[in-house]
């Protein structure tokens, strides 16, 4: 890279749907790269499949970042533990950072896999230990796991589910807040000032409210609309606002009328997709890919 080149941070939108299973669109989990670090912003359904697509795989991840123990962002956790574990030649532990909370989840996730790490490490010779997890649990503040990306997170707001967590990824100049799961709140907006980029999930409130059906309607109250969310990444001085998580989901190629949703509060640039939609964030400025 030319010394004169702006840091930039990728951001790749791997899992965009929501517990609701579709056909087009995995899990809710974000890629975001840069300086050849790679961290997984939450792991739902399918997370290996569209981390292949990039050529990338579990070994290749410096850590799994969760926002909250929502069944949907963690149901490939698993997944990313065993895989790791099996394609490593050499012991490398998993890090995870997440909410108070993780370490009870992963500890329960391992006992589950107890059969499976016994067969083969008794079929492997060189398998010798169980897959190895490095489980951070944190609050809010800085956040060192000794790489070149500097990390930090508050407390969101996803009530009932606590605690629930935003984080930021600064790497020289350019900077991608990750909000997850939540409404609007004192925490998130202090990630988010000053952020290049701030990845956002969103559901349709003005849809879902029509919806006859209180199991559904009762997400209305601990998510934010593509409304909220830009309103958030205005007051935070943000330049570019990514959209995911998707409910109900749009065709691809669609999502004209969420962005206009957005572009009522946001004056920035607006982005969303499908599944494997990268933006690149950079200290000035963004442009999607
Ligand atoms: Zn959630």
């Amino acid at each position: 890279m030319a010394s004169s080149a702006k840091a930039t941070i990728s951001v790749t939108l791997l899992g965009t749907g929501s517990p609701i299973p579709s056909p087009d669109r995995a899990g809710p989990a974000t890629l975001i790269s840069a300086a050849g670090e790679h961290y997984l912003v939450d792991a739902g359904r399918g997370v290996l499949l569209r981390l292949a697509a990039l050529g990338l795989g579990a070994p290749n991840l410096t850590a799994v970042v969760l926002t909250h123990l929502h069944s949907d962002h963690i149901t490939d956790l698993n997944d990313v533990i065993t895989t790791r574990w099996v394609m490593m030649l050499e012991p490398n532990p998993l890090t995870i950072v997440g909410p108070i909370g993780t370490k009870r989840v992963v500890d329960h996730l391992l006992a589950s896999l107890e059969a499976d790490i016994g067969y083969r490490m008794a079929h492997h010779e060189d398998l010798h230990a169980p897959p190895g997890v490095n489980v951070v649990e944190v609050t809010q503040g800085a956040i060192d796991l000794g790489g070149v990306v500097a990390l930090s997170c508050a407390p969101t707001d996803h009530r009932p589910v606590e605690p629930s967590i935003g984080y930021r990824f600064d790497y020289k100049g350019a900077s991608v807040v990750a909000a997850g799961d939540t409404v609007p709140c004192d925490g998130l907006d202090s990630l988010c000032v000053g952020a290049g980029g701030l990845v956002h999930t969103v559901i349709r409130k003005d849809v879902i409210a029509n919806i006859p059906m209180q199991r559904i309607k009762d997400t209305l109250d601990y998510h934010s609309s593509p409304e909220e969310a830009a309103a958030t990444a205005t007051r935070g001085g943000v330049e570019t606002l990514i959209l995911t998580h998707y409910v109900p989901p749009f065709p691809s190629g669609g999502g004209d009328d969420w962005r206009a949703l957005a572009a009522q509060h946001f004056g920035g640039v607006i982005e969303l997709g499908d599944d494997l939609h990268r933006v690149e964030v950079t200290g000035a400025a963004a442009k999607g890919a």
